[in-house]
C-alpha cells in the first residue's frame, strides 16, 4: 500500500477475502492516516507517504465446507477471558500465537505462558492451539504493531480453517470509544473466507464490567495475564501502567486482592500521583464510574479522582516520556536501514 505496483499471490485465494480486498485497504489506510495525523506511527516506511488501495492479483479458490469448530485468540488477559466466558458454550479451541507478544530472548517467560494457557484450557475443556510466528522480526520494521496485528491473527487464523469455522477476536475497546486499531469491528469481518468467519466480540462491555464477569472465575484469577512490557521475563510485572490498571479494575469490580497473578495491593498515592496518559484516560475513568456507582470505595474514589486530574508536573512527564519514546523509534528505524 506504500507502493506503486499491486499485490500479486500465487496461491488461490477465497473469493470472499479477495472481494473484500479494497474494503479492507480503504478501512487501513484511514487508520493510518488517522495514526500519523496523531503522530502515533513512527514506523511508516516513509514519513511524506500516504498508504494507497493497490490492485490484488490472484485465482479464485473453489469454496470449501465450513468446519464446526469454533477458535477463539487467547494471551490470558481479561478480553480474552471475557469472550471466553461469555461465549464458553460455543468456543471449542483456544488459540496463542508465540512471537507476536512474546519474543525468542524470553523461552522462560514463553514456557510459563503457554504451560498456563494450556492448564486454563484443560480446565475449560478447551483444544489448545500455539502457533509460533516470526513475522514481527519483519513488521516492526515496517509498521507499528498497534495497527498490523489485526492482519497478523487473521494470518494465523486462516491457518486453521480445516478445523475451525468461526474464531472470535477479543476487542480492546467499547463502542463508544473505538480508535483506529488492528483489530476493530469494522476491520476484523473482513478477514474472513468463505470457510472461516471472524467476529470482534465484547465491544458491550467496558474492562472494569469484564473484570466483573472474569473474577468470578478462579481460574482466571489464578491465571489472568496483562502485562505487555515483559518486564524482568515476569508473567505479569505488576508495576507498569497496565498492571496496575488491572489491579484497579478488579478492585472496583468487587475482586480486590483476588489475583493471584498481580500483587494484592495498591498504593493509593502512588495511583494519584501516576502521569495521565491520554491513550488510556479512558480506561481510567470507567474504573472511576464503577467505582462511584458500586460506592464503598472512598480512599480508592479519591485516589482515581487524583488520577484523573491534569497537573503542571504531571503534563510535563508525560511529554518527556512521549519524547524518549520518539527518540527510540527513530534511533531504532535508523538503525534498522544498515540491516
Ligand atoms: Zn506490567
Amino acid at each position: 500500500m506504500f507502493c506503486d505496483s499491486g499485490l500479486t499471490l500465487e496461491t488461490p485465494v477465497s473469493e470472499l477475502l479477495l472481494k473484500n480486498a479494497d474494503a479492507l485497504q480503504d478501512v487501513l489506510r484511514r487508520f493510518l492516516n488517522w495514526r500519523r495525523a496523531h503522530r502515533d506511527e513512527y514506523f511508516l516506511p516513509d514519513w511524506r507517504s500516504r498508504a494507497r488501495r493497490v490492485p490484488v492479483h490472484a485465482t479464485k479458490r473453489d469454496p470449501e465446507s465450513r468446519s464446526a469448530g469454533v477458535g477463539c485468540f487467547f494471551s490470558g488477559g481479561l478480553d480474552s477471558f471475557y469472550t471466553l466466558l461469555t461465549r464458553t458454550d460455543e468456543i471449542t479451541h483456544l488459540i496463542y500465537v508465540l512471537g507476536y507478544d512474546v519474543f525468542e530472548h524470553q523461552p522462560q517467560l514463553a514456557r510459563e505462558i503457554v504451560d498456563r494457557l494450556q492448564v486454563v484450557a484443560s480446565s475449560f475443556d478447551k483444544q489448545f492451539v500455539v502457533l509460533k510466528s516470526d513475522l514481527r522480526t519483519v513488521s516492526n520494521r515496517l509498521l507499528h504493531w498497534h495497527i498490523y496485528h489485526g492482519a497478523a491473527l487473521a494470518a494465523a487464523g486462516h491457518l486453521l480453517r480445516a478445523e475451525l469455522g468461526q474464531i472470535y477476536i477479543p476487542s480492546t475497546y467499547t463502542y463508544e470509544h473505538l480508535v483506529p486499531l488492528g483489530t476493530h469491528p469494522s476491520l476484523d469481518p473482513l478477514w474472513s473466507s468463505h470457510e472461516l468467519e471472524f467476529i470482534h466480540h465484547g465491544g458491550g462491555a467496558d474492562r472494569p464490567e469484564k473484570a466483573l464477569v472474569v473474577g468470578a472465575s478462579e481460574v482466571a484469577r489464578e491465571h489472568l495475564r496483562v502485562c505487555w512490557e515483559n518486564r524482568g521475563g515476569l508473567y505479569n510485572c505488576g508495576r507498569c501502567e497496565k498492571c496496575r490498571r488491572t489491579q484497579v479494575e478488579f478492585e472496583v469490580a468487587g475482586w480486590g486482592g483476588q489475583l493471584a497473578s498481580l500483587p494484592s495491593t495498591i498504593s493509593l498515592h502512588e495511583l494519584g500521583t501516576m502521569q495521565v496518559d491520554p491513550r488510556t484516560v479512558k480506561f481510567w475513568q470507567n474504573c472511576l464510574i464503577m467505582a462511584q456507582t458500586r460506592g464503598g470505595h472512598p480512599a480508592l474514589l479519591e485516589a482515581l479522582e487524583a488520577r484523573l486530574r491534569e497537573t503542571p508536573v504531571k503534563r510535563a512527564r508525560y511529554m518527556i516520556k512521549q519524547l524518549m519514546e520518539r527518540l527510540k523509534h527513530w534511533f531504532l528505524k535508523w538503525k534498522s536501514r544498515g540491516d
